[in-house]
Parts: C-alpha cells; sequence; structure tokens
C-alpha cells in the first residue's frame, strides 16, 4: 500500500464517522432531561413510548407540571427531548 492509499483511506474514515453520529441522533430517544420550571431542579425520566405524560410532580418542590400552551405533554414543554411521536414529525395522540 502507498503512502497516498493509506491516507486517502484515512479520509474516508474522517468522513464517515460525523454522518454516524447524525444518523443516530435520528434514533427516538426516549430518555428526557425534565427541567423544573418553578425550581430548576433537572431529572432524567424515561418517555413512555406508547402516551403522552400530562403531568409530572416535581421531585424537589412537588410542583405538578402541566404541558404549555400546544404542546402535548410535559416532555414537549419541559424536557431536553420532545416525546416520540413530536420526534416522528406526528402530532401527539
Ligand atoms: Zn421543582
Amino acid at each position: 500500500m502507498t503512502f497516498s492509499a493509506f491516507t486517502s483511506i484515512f479520509k474516508i474514515i474522517i468522513v464517515v464517522m460525523p454522518l454516524k453520529q447524525l444518523s443516530m441522533q435520528k434514533i427516538i430517544q426516549l430518555n428526557s432531561t425534565i427541567t423544573c420550571p418553578a425550581c430548576g431542579f433537572a431529572k432524567e425520566e424515561t418517555i413512555p413510548e406508547d402516551s403522552c405524560q400530562f403531568f409530572y410532580e416535581c421531585e424537589n418542590c412537588k410542583t405538578i407540571l402541566k404541558p404549555k400552551m400546544g404542546d402535548c405533554c410535559v416532555y414537549c414543554s419541559y424536557g431536553s427531548k420532545k416525546c416520540p411521536s413530536v420526534q416522528q414529525n406526528n402530532n401527539c395522540g
């Protein structure tokens, strides 16, 4: 193998790596960190795949969070990730 062949293979590897990371992000994320708007307490929660969670009680200050206007669930309003239905560009059921 010549040196130039080696460097071109190396370049291909560098190009492929970020593409893989991009496609990874398209996989639906079921972990979302909910940040309480009242006290700022953040906790990672697992989003239920088949339903939307309407109420969420903050572990720290016991505030019951409800979705904001136009949002279907607490994950869309306060989570770091939207709920699975919204991630798939569907309306929340
Ligand atoms: Zn709170």
